[in-house]
């Protein structure tokens, strides 16, 4: 804790004045001009409290000392044991620069925004909760010194033609970042990562007072090949501003082409407003970037709200469907079917994002925390890299072919005294709108002699739609059970997709089989519906899912 030389109350470091100040006597001082704290900036180290949850035993770091009673990790409200250790210092850090006053303000107006949100999320009292807390981050300087040749495509009217470009590249990258915090989500950090490094401060301890710090535990190596990778695509970026007229070819590895080297990685610490609900056994987070006020949330989806929704919305249809003529079951089994056809394709694609989310795919600093992630991910590396090898390779002799082939038509034309292009052009002129006319032919053709536009659609109802549905209904399963499986996700994924599958096939072979009796179509349709509402409960089930996380544990970490 840091004294008011007025009172010898703590004092705090005060957002909108950028000063550290006493809340008692009104004092206020900048941070390089208190006493106490310019002793501390000749120091490496610094004193801080280690916060632990006894829950999910999650660290969190504070320079004041009285006891926290709210884990921003699980969510738990208990008191946190405190411990008083020495701690090297980070070397930067972006202040606080936007107060809990705005940053309340811009996520009351986002959860607003989003639809059908439940009033938890909304609520005056829970979004006093958010805590201001600076979280760990890499930064990566990285040089560039090279004379690579890089290889493009040159369009010049109908010309395309290989060329070779020779550059001189001497760039030094600063500030390329990454969260050091495995618990800190990387699909909740790249969000709000717009952080302006303009602002970066060489770190003071004052700068932490009234606020807490995340704990850093991803290596440093971690991320080292993501940074020279970074600085290698902005460099390409900057290549291909400057040549618009120029296709680039894929650089088979850039970090050698442009000899990229990461000249220093240091620690830095970034402001976060930081939310946490807990509902059982899962937890979500909202976030707000401190300097920009970028806001990152999971918003699940209320039920009670969406069935409310629903149920208003399906008035003034169930009054048009009055005024209908009856349809024939035909096409009302039909219908269900596109809608069951609808539902499938939505569950597919929730299913993925659920799996990935909850095998932790897209995040590397959670990934590589354990030591069985960092061998999965250097086995996994391996393999990318054979695979990209053998792509370049692949590459270059389709581009030495091409050159050789090009260089033949050259000398053909040539004789010829034709241009290049001549044949596409042909194709181009000639063929394609030969082909188009065919089809228009072919389909006024048929529709004046031999079917009626009825029986055309009777086509589509009873071949078309069923036969790509039982495709579909195959496929999916398929798919989703290979990924889940893979991730070790069955069990929780399953059952509903197989349903949902199931009555969309058996109303497809009804369609097919066309039976004479309408009893057929209507039980068909039931099946349908009810597949249709299994499924829709599970999407919306697994939506609001993979809006939260499981509790995080940190007791079966090591390195914390
Ligand atoms: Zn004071
Ligand atoms: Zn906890």
């Amino acid at each position: 804790m840091y004294r008011c030389s007025g009172c010898g109350a703590g004092m705090r470091y005060d957002i909108s004045s950028q000063k550290m100040k006493c809340d008692y006597c009104g004092y206020s001082c900048t941070v390089d001009s208190h006493l106490q704290l310019q002793k501390e900036a000749m120091r490496d180290d610094y004193e801080v409290t280690l916060f632990s949850c006894p829950q999910c035993g999650g660290v969190i770091r504070s320079t004041d000392n009285a006891a926290a009673d709210f884990c921003s990790y699980c969510g738990a409200s208990v008191v946190l044991e405190g411990q008083l250790v020495n701690e090297k210092k980070p070397a930067y850090i972006i202040p606080f620069s936007r107060t809990k006053e705005e940053c309340k303000k811009v996520f009351k107006h986002r959860a607003n925004r989003a639809w059908c949100v439940p009033n938890a999320y909304k609520n005056p009292e829970k979004l006093e909760k958010f805590t201001g807390i600076y979280m760990p981050y890499w930064v990566y300087d990285v040089n560039q010194h090279a004379e690579p040749t890089l290889q493009g495509i040159r369009s010049a009217g109908i010309y395309n033609e290989y060329c070779n470009l020779n550059f001189k590249i001497n760039r030094n990258y600063k500030w390329i970042s990454y969260d050091a915090a495995s618990g800190y989500s990387d699909d909740l950090s790249d969000v709000i990562s717009d952080y302006d490094s303009k602002e970066i401060k060489e770190f003071r301890v004052g700068y932490l007072s009234g606020f807490y710090a995340d704990s850093p535990d991803v290596k440093e190596v971690t991320y080292l090949e993501d940074a020279a990778l970074v600085s290698c695509d902005m460099t390409l970026a900057a290549a291909k501003e400057k040549y618009k007229n120029i296709i680039f070819e894929e650089v088979f590895d850039p970090i050698s082409t442009f000899n990229a080297k990461v000249e220093n990685a240091k620690m830095a610490l970034f402001p976060v407003w930081f939310l946490t609900w807990r509902d059982k056994d899962r937890v979500s987070y909202a976030v707000v970037n401190g300097q920009t006020l970028n806001t990152a949330a999971d918003f699940p989806v209320s039920l009670s709200k969406f069935l409310i929704f629903s149920f208003l919305l399906a008035i003034p249809f169930a009054v048009l469907f009055c005024y209908i003529p009856s349809i024939p079951p035909k096409i009302t089994l039909w219908i269900f079917l596109l809608v069951g056809i609808w539902a499938m394709l939505q569950n597919n694609s929730i299913a993925m994002v659920y799996i990935n989310r909850e095998s932790h795919m897209m995040d590397k600093g959670l990934l590589l925390s354990t030591e069985s992630g960092w061998k999965q991910w250097k086995s996994d590396q391996k393999k990318k890299k054979a695979r990209e090898k053998k792509k370049a390779e692949h590459a270059e002799r389709k581009r030495k072919k091409e050159i050789e082939k090009s260089s033949k038509t050259l000398n053909a034309a040539d004789k010829q005294e034709d241009s290049p292009g001549c044949l596409s052009i042909f194709i181009l002129i000639i063929v394609l709108p030969c082909i188009i006319s065919f089809i228009t032919f072919c389909i006024f053709d048929s529709l004046s002699k031999s079917y009626t536009s009825d029986d055309l659609f009777m086509i589509l109802v009873q071949r078309v739609t069923p036969v790509l549905a039982i495709i579909l209904a195959v496929v999916m399963p398929i798919k989703i059970f290979w990924k889940a499986a893979r991730k070790k996700l069955l069990r929780t994924i399953f059952l509903d997709t197989l349903f949902l599958s199931g009555t969309v096939a058996a109303a497809s072979v009804i369609l097919l089989e066309r039976p004479v009796k309408d009893v057929f179509y209507y039980i068909g349709s039931l099946t349908v519906f009810a597949g249709i509402l299994v499924g829709y409960l599970a999407i919306f089930q697994r939506f609001n899912l993979s809006c939260s996380r499981p509790i995080p544990d940190y007791h079966m970490r090591g390195n914390r």
